[in-house]
């Protein structure tokens, strides 16, 4: 046998799907490779602050579970989610005005998986999609997987215009939106353009998606009404405890019309059984015990502080040009940064990061279907100090410079 010095070459390949090629490794991921160097300033997460992590309360209500009900806790459960945590969720969404019942909730392992659900549930190759331009990534990468066609939706300074929806959205499977403090732009929805995208679904018979993991994190006031509330007959609705309590968890949800939440189960029971009823139960016991009216405001006031910092910062900063502006988001954690045109945000960011406090965000041309604009950028300010923002749009605004 002859021996081998290059174990590399003689590693056998399996023959890869079509789909696991063409997921490729991109520009932004190498850039933002950089961007967990311990000395860059991360504008580029959209994790939550773990300073919002409630973990005496999460440890005392593992306690009580491990207690109570350990060996339901810890052994399989049904595919729909346990049905405490999903009567919780039916009462919440009740409590927001759209009366719900548990059999209208399935409980996912995050909303990442609601989203490849959804994909499988709506997608066959080369169906038409309506998705928001700019919009989620991870959206984009989950539905993808099924190959929809994609068509863009025009927005403006109030996000998404329902308004130049039109006869070309006929046909289409449905719309993935976020009406609320959205990724990446930070923008929110007004009542009246809610309104109007649910006449406008009626009129072109497409599903609405209302993805609103951000909607319990506003600074000043509640934002308005759920599209679920203007047209509960075709919206799906994703939530997740992600931003609420804590990521790790991989605790999502599904809320619809009973029949179309069924097919999600089917779909659920293929690809994974169950979501952990282990943080299930730790998640209800959480609810019960009232976290959420304590917890939440603290992670409300955190958030807000951020934002605070970065808009100032940016005011403070930024070279005074007709072309740069940002988003003034209500809630959430993301900041839109426009640049001049020609400016690529993914050029601004290698300069960013060569600067002496080196800084790192996601350059907006990661967030379209099918024509990226370059001249953008997304800044999540939420695990960052104030004291640290302030040098990191220092920072950007010195690299942007540059390009001016
Ligand atoms: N939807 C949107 C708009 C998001 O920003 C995220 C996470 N950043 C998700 C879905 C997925 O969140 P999770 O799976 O943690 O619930």
């Amino acid at each position: 046998m002859s021996e081998c010095c290059c174990q590399k070459e003689c590693l056998p390949t399996p023959t890869y799907s079509k789909i696991a090629c063409a997921s490729s490794s991109s520009v932004i991921r190498e850039l933002l490779k950089l961007a967990n160097k311990p000395e860059v300033i991360s504008f580029a997460g959209g994790l939550p602050s773990p300073e919002g992590f409630p973990t005496a309360e999460i440890l005392a209500a593992t306690n009580a579970v491990m207690a109570t009900i350990p060996t339901r806790a810890l052994q399989y459960s049904c595919t729909e989610g346990e049905i405490e945590l999903r009567k919780l969720i039916a009462d919440r969404e009740t409590q927001q005005g759209v009366p719900t019942s548990p059999e209208e909730v399935q409980i996912v392992s995050g909303s990442q998986q609601a989203l490849d659900l959804l994909a499988r549930v709506f997608i066959d190759p080369g169906s038409k999609i309506l998705v928001e331009s700019p919009t989620y990534l991870g959206a984009l990468q989950a539905f993808n997987l099924c190959e929809p066609v994609c068509h863009e939706l025009p927005t403006d300074e109030q996000g998404l215009n329902p308004e130049l929806i039109g006869e070309e959205c006929r046909g289409a499977r449905y719309a993935y939106v976020m009406p609320t403090f959205q990724n990446p732009t930070g923008r929110t929805l007004n009542e009246e353009r809610r309104r109007k995208l649910c006449e406008k679904a009626r009129e072109y018979d497409f599903w609405l998606i209302e993805d609103d993991p951000y909607g319990e994190l506003w600074y000043h006031n509640q934002p308005a009404k759920s599209l679920r509330h203007w047209a509960p007959e075709r919206t799906i609705r994703l939530g997740t405890m992600s931003k609420i309590l804590a990521p790790g968890f991989r605790l999502g949800y599904i809320v619809g019309p009973r029949h179309v939440i069924d097919v999600f189960t089917r779909m659920k029971q293929a690809v994974d059984l169950h979501t952990s009823s282990f943080t299930q139960h730790i998640t209800a016991q959480v609810f019960n015990d009232g976290l959420l009216t304590t917890h939440l405001p603290k992670v409300r006031a955190i958030y807000k502080r951020q934002a605070e910092a970065m808009l100032q910062a940016l005011e403070d900063y930024l070279p005074k040009h007709p072309e740069i502006s940002w988003t003034h988001p209500e809630g959430g954690m993301f900041i839109w940064l426009n640049l001049p045109k020609g400016v690529d945000g993914a050029e601004l960011m290698k300069e960013a990061l060569k600067q002496d406090n080196p800084v790192a965000f996601v350059p907006g041309s990661a967030f379209y279907a099918n024509t990226p604009e370059l001249n953008h950028a997304r800044l999540s300010f939420v695990t960052v100090s104030p004291e640290r923002i302030r040098q990191g749009v220092e920072s950007i605004a010195k690299a942007l410079k540059k390009f001016l």
